[in-house]
């Protein structure tokens, strides 16, 4: 088994043929010893990128909570009793200024995200408005609205948006435990709008919803066999909510996390593998192993969406016991 990894582990991709990646592949890959799939996916991360450079990202959200879906790990649908009060549209000015103070700190990338099923029509101005208010400060632009139709797409597109965050959150097999209210198929479709309408594709998922190792295997091999595969590519740990679905969830291993950001990074060589949620409860030394793993983006900013993330000081700590550097902008890509 060795041998015939090794034996491949000049090429980019790691993977035998060139084609699509298998299952049988991929969980060869996964359960290597673990010194010899960080040596693998380290290899891959430093001949696709700078190692010591990590892309920096803000998230704000434009539209909290009261959302129609019912994902059983997010504290903004309307159908959990999470206690989060519902806010409408902010107004594009505020959206502007707060990615004017995101870029001053350090930010290439701005993300807004709303808590939507999809955007609605009426809706389309304002969030238009604001990808162009955005993007006219010189930063990567980045939405995450729900599903899009092709002419939504085509819009944000036009409007000059870089990228389209669309999780597919778990493995087709577990997702309906996850999530009722759509399909993985839903999720693939708005996938290849947005590809089709020819923005970045920003997917990823969330580990610790009850999902076993295959489902996280099989949720990178989605990604991964995606005609194109995304550019960013979020790995999120699950931050129970309480008076969610999954508040009770038990806590991932973080060894198993790190073998997962690994096999990211090899399956999809080129992509921005980013540590997303859950960064609050990983300890430095778990950080930086992901980041040795092929990890190579963040949310900075003290909250994401809803949730707690680390403050920016003690990022720059981190930054700087580890000589980790912020990406500039474009690179590698
Ligand atoms: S994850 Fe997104 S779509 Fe799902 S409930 Fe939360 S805000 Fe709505």
């Amino acid at each position: 088994m060795l041998t015939e990894i090794n034996e491949t582990a000049d090429s980019d991709t790691f993977c035998a043929t060139g084609a699509a990646w298998m299952v049988e592949e991929a969980e060869k890959i996964y359960n290597l010893p673990f010194n010899d799939l960080l040596f693998r996916a380290h290899s891959v991360h430093r001949a696709n990128f700078d190692p010591n450079a990590v892309q920096m990202s803000r998230l704000l959200s434009i539209k909290t909570g009261g959302c129609a879906e019912d994902c059983g790990y997010c504290s903004q649908s309307a159908h959990a009793p999470t206690g989060l009060k519902a806010s409408k549209l902010m107004e594009v000015e505020r959206v502007i200024e707060e990615a004017r103070k995101a870029k001053a700190g350090g930010a290439t990338r701005y993300c807004m995200g709303a808590a939507w099923r999809s955007p609605k029509d009426r809706d389309m101005e304002a969030v238009l408005a604001m990808v162009r208010g955005v993007r006219s400060l010189g930063m990567e632009t980045c939405m995450t609205l729900g599903m899009l139709t092709l002419a939504q797409s085509a819009a944000l597109a036009e409007a000059g948006l870089d990228y389209y965050n669309h999780n597919v959150d778990t493995s087709e097999r577990f997702y309906g435990e996850i999530i009722t209210t759509r399909t993985f198929a839903d999720r693939l479709e708005t996938l290849a709008n947005v590809r089709d309408a020819g923005m970045k594709v920003c997917a990823g998922g969330i580990l610790g919803l009850g999902e076993t190792t295959e489902d996280r295997i099989a949720m990178l091999l989605t990604l991964a066999n995606l005609p194109v595969p995304p550019e960013s590519v979020p790995i999120n740990m699950l931050i129970p909510i309480p008076g969610s679905k999954l508040a009770d969830a038990p806590a991932v291993d973080p060894i198993d996390f790190i073998r997962t950001i690994a096999l990211a990074r090899i399956l999809m060589p080129r992509s921005h593998v980013r540590l997303s949620a859950g960064r609050t409860d990983m300890s430095d030394e778990m950080q930086a192993l992901c980041f040795f793993a092929g990890a190579n983006s963040i949310f900075v900013g003290e909250t994401l969406l809803t949730a707690d993330n680390p403050g920016e000081d003690k990022d720059a700590a981190l930054f700087g016991r580890l000589g980790l550097k912020p990406m500039q902008l474009g690179a590698a890509e």
